[in-house]
Order: C-alpha cells, then structure tokens, then sequence
C-alpha cells in the first residue's frame, strides 16, 4: 500500500488505534508532571504518593539554563554559557533546594505528617506513576508536546514515549504522527534525551498490548462500523 493511502486509512479511522494500548514507568520533576497530567482522554495514571512516603526526596537538575525568550509570552531562549553566570545560577538552585529539603525534615521531626510535610517542597521534585495510555493518546501528546512551542523539558519526554512505542508499531506511529518510514522521528526530537536529563532511565515501556494489531502495512484494515 501507498504510503500516502495508508496514512490516510490512519488518519481517518482512529478507533483502531484506542484499542492497542502502551505502560510506562515515568519519572519526571512535577512542574512537568503538571503539563504531562493535562493529557487525559485514553490515559489512566497512577502516582506515588507523598502523602505517606518520606523518603528523601529527588531532585531534577536541569542539563541547561535558558534565558527569557525575547518575543513570546511562553518559552525560553539560548542556553546560558557564560560559566560565571551559569556558577551562580547553580549555585543558587542548590541552595535552594537544601534550604527546602531541611525544612521538610524538620517538619516531619517536629511530628508534623507527610501528607502537611510535603508543602515546603519545590516544583522540581521528582514524582515518578504508572501509565496506560492508548496508542492514538499518546499519538496526541507526542504531537502536542514535541512541538517547538512546548517546554524543553517535556519534549523530552514526549520524544522518548515516542521512541518507545516506535520500536513497537512502527507504521502506526509513522502515520499517526505523520513522520514518514524512512525517516526517524528525530526531526522533532530534541537533542537532548531525557534520560540524559539524570543518571537513571525516567521513561521504561513496561507492557504493549496491540492485539488488535493494525501495523502490518500489506494488510489494509476493516472499517466497519463506519
Ligand atoms: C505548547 C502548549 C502550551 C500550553 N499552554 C497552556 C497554558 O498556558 N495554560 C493552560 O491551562 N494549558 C496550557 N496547555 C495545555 C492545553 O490547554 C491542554 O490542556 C493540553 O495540551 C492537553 O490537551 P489534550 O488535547 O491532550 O487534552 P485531553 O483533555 O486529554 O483531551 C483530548 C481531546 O479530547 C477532546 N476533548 C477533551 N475535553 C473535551 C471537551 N470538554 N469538549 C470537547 N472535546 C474535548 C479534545 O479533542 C481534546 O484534544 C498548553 C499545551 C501545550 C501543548
């Protein structure tokens, strides 16, 4: 089948595409979680709670400082590389970061529980969940999240999730995402990769059902039900 005519078959008959499904262990800071979580329709998630683990907390270290960007509302600009600027910079996110940590230890020593605790800790705490998405979900927020326009750091994420599920069905996510076979989808990847991002993996595949297989191109699919 025509590469073209099998995209079009894909775009236009998703419900094949709700029933193969994908899971992941993630691990990401929560001002990410907080974007990741605003995806919600063929998703269900599960999330370690701080409401009852103390352990010490992890944190997100970011593998680049960005400027402000200079003509738009969201986003950022070039990396930082004066190594004066970017010392203090460090410097300071590491401060700040102790500074909390204590605060929450003393609060817990002081009795106070988890669930209370857990107020003083800052947004780029790791938070790590269990995901099921379906294929045509995540095709969704591949698309929304790789784009230029989104936050460096969730196109990471959102690149990997895509890595993932490729190896899997290949010619589903070529269509479903509009990057052609021969190509990778590095053209909207980022060059940095998360897992990069820290020293352990942040995005495992830990199960793919695509029973209802619809990846094999030589076979055109049943579009009934209309
Ligand atoms: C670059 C970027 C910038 C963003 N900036 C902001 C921001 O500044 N502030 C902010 O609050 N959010 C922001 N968002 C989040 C955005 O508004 C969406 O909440 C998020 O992208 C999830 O989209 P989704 O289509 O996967 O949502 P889901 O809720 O998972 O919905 C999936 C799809 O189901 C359909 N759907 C869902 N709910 C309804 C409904 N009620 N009625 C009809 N159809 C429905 C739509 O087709 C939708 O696309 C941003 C997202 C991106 C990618």
């Amino acid at each position: 089948m025509k590469e073209r005519k099998r995209a079009t078959i894909y775009s236009t008959a998703q419900a094949p595409f709700s029933h193969a499904t994908f899971q992941f262990r993630i691990k990401m800071p929560i001002f990410i979680a907080r974007e990741w979580f605003r995806h919600t329709v063929g998703i269900t998630r599960n999330e370690v709670s701080r409401r009852y683990v103390t352990d010490e907390p992890e944190f997100f270290t970011p593998a680049e400082w960005r400027s402000k960007a200079e003509h738009v509302k969201q986003g950022s600009g070039e990396a930082i590389d004066a190594p004066a600027k970017l010392r203090e910079i460090t410097n300071v996110y590491n401060k700040a970061i102790e500074k909390c940590v204590k605060a929450y230890e003393t609060l817990l020593n002081c009795g106070v529980c988890p669930e209370q605790a857990r107020m003083v800790l800052p947004q780029s705490m790791m938070t790590e969940f269990i995901e099921t998405g379906s294929l045509y979900a995540y095709a969704r927020i591949w698309r929304l999240r790789t784009d230029p326009h989104a936050q460096k750091e969730i196109q990471h994420y959102a690149a990997q999730v895509g890595e993932e599920i490729k190896k899997v069905c290949p010619v589903s996510w070529a269509a479903l995402t509009n990057v052609a076979l021969s190509s990778s989808s590095q053209s909207r990847t980022p060059a940095t990769h998360p897992n990069s991002l820290c020293s352990t993996p942040r995005v495992r595949l830990l199960r793919a059902a695509t029973k209802y297989h619809c990846d094999d191109p030589a076979k055109p699919h049943d579009r009934d039900g209309g």
